[in-house]
């Protein structure tokens, strides 16, 4: 199937990571996650692996956090000693209740506000990624007030265009994060970072975007990022130690996309960085890098239970189902691709053309357009694939719909990560 750890039992049922789907949905009811967690240290792994051996030792992935926050996901990135990437108070507030060490965390955000540079500097965060010179200035101050010299790292936009969806689309000039570096203006924020007496500069950070399956922005990127590097020595003596390259790497939702081989992926970056750094001489910096979809999106499925079908004489059919945009807001938000199957009957021939619609009352909640799946009974059980990444984060409690509950599975068991939400949790902050 889609991803090695799919497979279809005796039963005709579908099963994730060698548990079957459709007794979990009885047991757990649904909508339900499942996470492989097998998967997810695989991934973190393939990355960990990959970057100490084509970049140095000193290199480290950073998992880029909005994919998936929860205690859970930091408890693991802590095992297996990664670092991680954090867009918010609130993130950093559920790595820290996990114990995560986040002198290894990078703070993002184009607006971090005065409460979250406190908060961020008074825990410890390794470093902000400096997205403006207000912000910076902001940093400093704090900084100063609380005694300390705060590493930070500037987030650049390096004016590359990776071809992906213009709402997952960042590191073009015209962004609303980061500093270009075609216009000069990040020469200008570097020369004023490194006069601020409460900050230490120890390089940069660029992102160009996300589910990208072309090599080539990423070695485009690496390379006009070691350029600019090698500039700053020249034209102001000063030298980064820091390069984050931010995330972005394709994964597999549907048949046609390439499942991406990642460890090639790093190697051909570290050609670039590698030619790079010998022709311009520059002490080659410690690389990050931040996956956040490439580590979650394919360890996880989502279960829904089918409410029934309607069949439109002469236009189209709809399966609906107990959930969608609550829970999944993506095909909502960018018509994002999906797998979908109908997990209670995997051998069934699939030959019912249908939209899945979700429960909510908004024409656009739908999962998917165009799916083939046997034709569906009340009471089916339907898997929606490769839903790790930007699902849970992304999840509301629209129409009062409580979010589901997210399971992970180790060794062939089940065990709850997130329990699903009550109707006590939607009214306990109304007042
Ligand atoms: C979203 C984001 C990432 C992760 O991108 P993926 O496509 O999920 O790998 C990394 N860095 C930054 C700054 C981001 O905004």
């Amino acid at each position: 199937m889609l991803h090695e750890n799919l497979t279809i039992n005796e039963k005709g049922h579908l099963c994730i990571a060698g548990v079957d789907t459709v007794c979990l949905a009885e047991k757990y009811k649904t909508p339900l996650m499942v996470m492989d967690e097998e998967r997810i240290r695989r991934n973190f792994r393939v990355y960990k692996n990959a970057m100490a051996k084509h970049f140095g030792q000193d290199s480290f992935p950073a998992f880029a956090s909005k994919a998936f926050s929860c205690k859970y996901i930091y408890r693991i990135a802590k095992e297996e000693g990664v670092g991680i990437d954090i867009v918010s108070s609130g993130e950093l507030y559920t790595a820290l209740e996990a114990g995560f060490d986040v002198s290894k965390s990078f703070f993002h955000g184009n607006n971090k506000t005065d409460f979250d540079i406190e908060y961020g500097i008074e825990n410890g965060v390794g470093h902000f990624v400096v997205d403006n010179m207000t912000e910076l200035d902001s940093i400093d101050r704090i900084a100063g007030e609380k005694g300390i010299v705060q590493p930070v790292i500037i987030r650049l936009t390096p004016g590359i265009d990776p071809h992906t969806h213009a709402a997952i689309t960042t590191g073009q000039v015209d962004s609303k994060f980061g500093i270009a570096i075609e216009t000069g203006q990040a020469t200008e924020a570097v020369k004023y970072t490194l006069s601020r007496k409460n900050i230490r500069l120890d390089g940069f950070h660029c992102h160009i975007g996300s589910q990208i399956f072309d090599i080539k922005p990423f070695c485009d990127a690496a390379k006009l990022m070691i350029e600019y590097i090698s500039s700053l020595k020249r034209e102001l003596g000063y030298e980064a130690s820091i390069l984050n390259l931010g995330g972005g790497f394709g994964v597999r939702y549907i048949e046609a996309q390439p499942e991406l081989d990642y460890d090639e992926f790093i190697r051909l970056v570290s050609v670039y960085i590698d030619n790079e750094v010998k022709a311009s001489g520059i002490k080659k910096p410690q690389i990050i890098m931040e996956p956040g979809r490439s580590i979650v999106a394919d360890s996880c499925l989502t279960l829904y239970t089918v409410g029934g079908t309607k069949e439109i004489s002469g236009f189209k059919n709809y399966a609906s189902i107990d959930g969608g945009m609550p829970d999944n807001p993506r095909y909502a938000l960018y018509q994002a691709d999906y797998t979908i199957c109908l997990a209670s009957r995997m051998n069934d021939k699939a030959d019912f053309e249908c939209t899945i619609a979700g429960r909510c009352c908004e024409s656009g909640d739908l999962l998917q357009e165009g799916v083939l799946i046997p034709k569906p009974q009340r009471g089916d059980i339907l898997a929606v694939l490769v839903t790790g990444a930007y699902n849970y984060s992304m999840a509301s409690n629209y129409n009062r719909i409580p979010r589901p509950a997210v399971l992970g599975i180790k060794d062939g068991k089940e065990f709850e990560v997130i329990r699903r939400e009550t109707f006590a949790d939607l009214v306990k902050n109304d007042i």
